[in-house]
């Protein structure tokens, strides 16, 4: 049984990456932690926002490019992210977003924390959550939201889930996460950790979604060490799981695998983070590259879109 771990990062997609840093830094104020591109395809940025440091647990990504096609949630898929605010700031948060446009669900109480839903301008779900692990004082990063009222980072993931017993079984055996409690149709999953910690899974919501903007495209968790992360490959490889090669994505160590409802999943490693090429004070100021890409900078930056820095 792997240690307790939680979810290192979420990535979503994204259209434009002006729009989507201007609504994640410069609205709700995370800290662009990295500004680097896709590894797959280098004409598109992927972004990654956290707190002051970066660090695993606070980590929510895009994938962006102007032209991906609007997505839907779908069934077997991420369909909401939730991100950790203090539970003294719900009002703040309400009155931010309210003076800043941005439609919300009133704060309604899902597992004894309030909840404020609203969208990204991609029409990705998010929540705010009130959450009691977030009210530790901590370096946010953050610039345009005051320090006591910033987003701590994740507070994780709802999954929506045909059959969502096979993926609470992955969640409990394999990635150390434990079954609370059950609301309606959803079901909470908690692991020990302060961000990142929780999975909620929806019971057969019948979405009829599609990939593209505005939707989930991964959900990473976290493994403490390289020794760590064999030991959860080797469980998944021992239930019959089909593992991608574990890889060296720069920031952190990973492979990716389906969990039985489909969505895609990626474990990664803490080390060496987001401070492997910069430092902390300058994270996310210039574009960062891997070694393998860092040949062809010229390149590269001669066809990403320009991207003015928030504030
Ligand atoms: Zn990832």
């Amino acid at each position: 049984m792997p240690n307790p771990t939680g979810i290192h990062h979420i990535t979503a997609v994204a259209g434009n990456p002006q729009q989507n840093l201007d609504f994640y830094s410069g609205l709700l104020g995370l800290r662009l932690v990295k500004k680097t591109v896709n590894f797959d395809d280098p004409s598109t940025y992927h972004l990654f926002y956290g707190n002051a440091e970066g660090r695993p647990g606070s980590i929510l990504s895009f994938f962006t490019s102007s032209q991906v096609a609007q997505g839907e949630p779908d069934t077997g898929s991420g369909v909401a992210v939730g991100l950790s605010i203090p539970t003294t700031s719900v009002d703040f948060w309400t009155d931010y977003l309210s003076t800043h446009n941005v439609d919300f669900v009133d704060p309604f109480e899902r597992f004894g924390k309030l909840v404020i839903g609203f969208q990204d301008p991609d029409g990705l779900y998010l929540e705010l959550i009130g959450n009691p692990a977030a009210n530790k004082k901590e370096e946010t990063g953050s610039s345009s939201v005051p320090a006591e009222h910033a987003i701590r980072g994740l507070h994780g993931i709802t999954l929506a889930e045909e059959n969502y017993q096979a993926t609470g079984q992955l969640l409990t055996e394999s990635l150390g996460f434990k079954e609370v409690t059950q609301e309606h149709d959803r079901i909470l999953y908690q692991s020990n950790t302060d961000l990142g910690g929780s999975v909620e899974l929806i019971d057969n919501p019948k979405l009829d979604g599609k990939p593209g903007k505005g939707t989930v495209h991964h959900i990473a968790f976290r493994a403490n060490d390289k020794n760590d992360q064999q030991s959860i490959r080797q469980n998944l490889l021992g239930i019959g799981y089909h593992l991608t090669e574990t890889e060296d994505r720069y920031y952190f160590k990973s492979f990716f695998f389906h969990e039985p409802g489909g969505a895609l999943l990626e474990v990664a490693t803490n080390s060496p983070g987001f401070t492997v090429d910069e430092h902390t004070d300058t994270l996310g100021e210039d574009l960062s590259l891997p070694p393998k890409l860092e040949r062809k900078r010229a390149l590269i930056e001669a066809n990403l879109p320009n991207l003015a820095p928030v504030n």
